[in-house]
């Protein structure tokens, strides 16, 4: 099977849109972009890196399209279109097939349309850039938007595809529940659009909760107070690895998001703590994101994670 067939049959699906003039075939897409705030993500997915090999293909092809969904969840966007470079090591018509069959169903599920892409012969890799919309006069969630005094919220699980991920590096078979959360992460696309105009600094949890918030904490110069005790009731079992997964496991895609001041966090949300005055420069070292209070298998799972922080590619 050619590269050309491979497209034709797998990718180039009925995508008729009305603001697509010139769909996947030609040497690029054509699009009409409304008067709306474009918001652009972009992820790769390389094999052995960020999923196991032998990985379902349809869990890739999920998985490399949730985690772009996920980034504009955390921006507040409305889903829109998306590019796909794949590189295979070879051209298995049914690899493509399952692997396409995993992407389209995130796909329809979220009405976002395949425009384009690349296809090449190497390494198992998959790159997908994705557009999502913010109407003008919307700001979108950013992280460096944090009021102090606003409650942090946080949607989704923790923890569950990092226990995967250590259960598979030891050659063990995760629980149904891990590996579901590993393999077919749900993107929070409504809650983010659900937070618009609500929350005002957002992030998705893509390497650690307290690494992701940390991001929010710096951006916004600020510092977070996480509540040990609510932290403790979302752990999936009460032990310090269970802790540790949840505080610094990558890979959940929940999404954290800032209130403003004196406003709850949604009760569709979990409150998981507040924005403090961030420490002027006095030399003295401040976490950005601390842990207070909880039960001691926390405290001590919270001091090994800031000790050695989550996922890091470099
Ligand atoms: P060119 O050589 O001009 O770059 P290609 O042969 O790479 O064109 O691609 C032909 C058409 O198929 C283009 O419209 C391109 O966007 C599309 N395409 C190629 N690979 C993919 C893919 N993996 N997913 C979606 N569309 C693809
Ligand atoms: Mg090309």
């Amino acid at each position: 099977m050619t590269e050309f067939e491979l497209i034709q049959i797998y990718f180039q699906q009925d995508q008729s849109a009305d603001w697509l003039s010139v769909p996947i075939g030609d040497d690029g897409a054509v699009i009409s972009a409304e008067s709306n705030q474009q918001i652009i993500v972009t992820d790769t997915l390389v094999e052995d890196v960020h999923f196991f090999a032998g990985t379902a293909p349809n869990a890739i092809g999920h998985k490399a399209l949730a985690v772009n969904l996920s980034d504009l969840a955390a921006m507040g966007a409305t889903p829109k279109w998306f590019t796909l470079n794949l590189t295979l090591p070879e051209a298995s018509e049914s690899w493509v097939k399952t692997f396409a069959e995993g992407l389209f169903a995130l796909a329809k599920a979220h009405n976002i349309v395949l425009i384009g892409g690349d296809t090449t012969r190497g390494p198992l890799s998959i790159s997908i850039t994705a557009a999502g919309t913010v109407p003008v006069g919307t700001k979108p969630l950013t992280r460096d938007a944090a009021q102090v005094g606003g409650r942090v919220g946080l949607i989704g699980s923790l923890g569950l595809a990092a226990q995967a991920v250590s259960a598979r590096q030891q050659g063990q078979e995760p629980t149904s529940q891990q590996a579901q959360a590993l393999d077919f992460p749900i993107p929070q696309v409504e809650a983010g659009l659900a937070l618009q105009g609500l929350a005002t600094a957002a992030c998705d949890v893509s390497d650690g909760l307290l690494a992701d918030l940390g991001h929010i904490a710096k951006a916004s110069k600020v510092v977070i107070e996480l509540d040990g005790d609510r932290l403790a009731r979302i752990c999936p079992a009460q032990t310090q690895a269970s802790a540790e997964a949840t505080l610094s496991g990558g890979d959940d895609y929940a999404l954290v998001f800032v209130m403003p001041l004196g406003q709850a966090v949604p009760n569709w949300a979990t409150d998981i703590g507040q924005v403090k005055a961030g420490m002027a420069k006095t030399g003295m070292a401040k976490q950005p994101v601390a842990v207070l209070g909880g039960p001691e298998w926390l405290q001590q799972a919270a001091k090994n994670v800031q000790l050695a922080p989550g996922h890091q590619h470099f």
